[in-house]
């Protein structure tokens, strides 16, 4: 056993919070953990030695034990409560070095600090394929960061991510993954009493733009500088030699977050919270607060209680991006050039190439939605015509074009001269293909899937599973959800939207 020597080092004029020594456990031979802290080696203003609060009553609630083998974790023998402990933060691996990350960020256009209110990284989990992962515990409890939080999570929220960022990771769209969802067995007060849950979080990191925007705002140039050596060696070490490597950067997440809202758009997801602290610099998707899967098509769909405004609505998600990636080149600007002037003028030129490689690659996308297998420019009113007439008749997004695939409209919103009229379009232009019909369905079944979380069956199994205790239509749902572009037959409960949605908010932050 070994006693943890509780280390404090952040003084960027925040709070430390001491607790009791925490205690590392040897219970951990032979069970895989390789935790290294390459992040550790950043400036000691980049984050606070901070250990997990101890929880009174952990038992193990969910656990991905396909993730586990991947990073390397050989749990199989171990019993529920051991893992618990650790997941819970209870027990510290031993060589864990738990911290808080601090950063800042712009929430709804406004910047503030941040930092990481109420998740502890345990350390960078190198597994047998030597890839490194950061394992974070998310509602360990408060950090120096948490401002007037508690730094606690509900269950409802921690099962909540872990059902999204699976049925994510299944449908191909990169992002931090959910390892497991550990009850603490304590309450936690929102406006009413919920049961407290950590969640395991498992990303390529936790480096956000705000990172950056934190550095450039509150720490030294040179910080800001090792921060950028640090971050593309870590996640674009193929440009560690380029000319201005400052903008290859920029450029480099640029291409990433564009192809990671281009997945969004293809499968109907709304994040719901692209405040730039939730934007992933290795461009996965991030912090699953209040997002959702559209069911009936419309740009201005929103389900996040808070967000009146319509910011972050599905269709202006790419706009969004943009406005983020501005504030990535303004953190960046000290080190993209000596003269301010020149600096924002490469930040500019860059930037403006963003509309036109969003718009093409949107293109192929919508195309290969639709089964093309040569786009054409001309293809962009067929698809805008079929967006159109979604919109305007609230079809589903999803189904819609899975029953193109099938050819089986089973909906009356759909026996319209209009539509008739698109169909025999679409049907022509899809036979120019090589191969016809029948690639476009191979091409459609590629990029549609046939299950999407649908809110209605999220909400069903959170409930049941937070308040009554019974997993089983969670264990479903993540069944199906992990082959989501398989359509197979007489699973129609899982795919069809509700009779109405009407009305449907998600909340952040509980
Ligand atoms: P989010 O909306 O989850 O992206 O969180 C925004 C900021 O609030 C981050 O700095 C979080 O760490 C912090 N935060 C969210 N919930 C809590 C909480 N319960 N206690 C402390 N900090 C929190
Ligand atoms: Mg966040």
């Amino acid at each position: 056993m070994v006693i943890n020597k509780k280390k404090h080092n952040f003084d960027a004029g925040l709070r430390c919070v001491c607790r009791q020594p925490q205690v590392f456990f040897n219970m951990n031979k032979n069970a895989g953990w390789q935790l290294e802290h390459s992040f550790l080696q950043l400036p000691k203003l980049f984050f606070s030695h901070t250990p997990p609060d101890e929880v009174p009553l952990p038992s193990l609630l969910l656990l991905n034990q396909t993730l586990a083998t991947e990073l390397g974790f050989g749990w199989e023998a171990l019993t529920s409560k051991q893992i618990a402990s650790w997941l819970s933060g209870n027990i510290l691996p031993e060589n864990a070095e738990p911290i808080a990350q601090a950063y800042a960020g712009h929430q709804f256009g406004h910047f503030t600090m941040l930092g990481d209110g109420r998740a502890i990284l345990l350390g960078e989990q190198i597994t047998p394929y030597q890839k490194r992962y950061d394992i974070q515990l998310k509602g360990a409890g408060q950090t120096p960061f948490s401002r007037r939080g508690d730094g606690k999570a509900t269950i409802s929220a921690m099962l909540r991510e872990y059902v999204m960022s699976e049925a994510m990771h299944y449908l191909g769209i990169p992002t931090s993954r959910s390892l497991a969802v550990v009850g603490t067995g304590e309450p936690v007060y929102r406006e009413t009493t919920h049961k407290g849950a950590v969640l395991t979080r498992v990303a390529a990191s936790h480096i956000r733009v705000g990172t950056f925007e934190y550095a450039r705002n509150f720490l030294p140039k040179e910080m800001l500088s090792e921060l950028l050596i640090y971050t593309v060696k870590r996640h674009y070490p193929e440009l560690e030699n380029s000319d201005n490597q400052p903008l290859a950067f920029l450029e480099a997440v640029m291409n990433r977050q564009i192809d990671l809202i281009i997945h969004w758009l293809r499968v109907g997801f709304v994040h719901g919270v692209m405040n730039t602290d939730n934007m992933s610099i290795a461009g996965e998707t991030l912090d699953y607060g209040p997002c959702a899967f559209m069911n009936a098509y419309h740009l201005e769909t929103v389900f996040s209680s808070i967000d009146t405004q319509k910011r972050y609505a599905f269709g202006n998600q790419p706009t969004i991006a943009l406005w983020n990636l501005a504030c990535l080149a303004g953190a960046l600007l000290p080190l993209l050039d000596e003269t301010p002037e020149v600096a924002t003028q490469k930040a500019r030129i860059l930037l403006d190439s963003f509309k036109s490689i969003f718009e093409s690659r949107r293109h192929l996308m919508m195309c290969r939605k639709l089964g093309i297998d040569k786009p054409r420019s001309e293809d962009a009113l067929l698809t805008q015509q079929l967006l159109d007439f979604m919109q305007n008749r609230g079809a589903d997004y999803t189904n819609t074009f899975l029953w193109l695939r099938t050819q089986q409209f089973p909906s009356s919103a759909y026996n319209s001269p209009e539509f008739a009229a698109w169909l025999e379009k679409w049907k022509m232009r899809v036979l120019e293909n090589d191969g016809g019909l029948l690639k476009a369905t191979a091409i459609m079944a590629a990029h549609n899937p046939a299950f999407i979380p649908r809110n209605h069956l999220v909400e069903e199994a959170l409930e049941n599973a937070s308040q009554h205790q019974n997993f089983g239509l969670l264990h479903e749902l993540l069944e199906v959800w992990r082959t989501p572009y398989q359509n197979k037959q007489g699973l129609s409960h899982y795919q069809l939207p509700p009779e109405t949605e009407a009305g449907y908010k998600t909340f952040c932050g509980t």
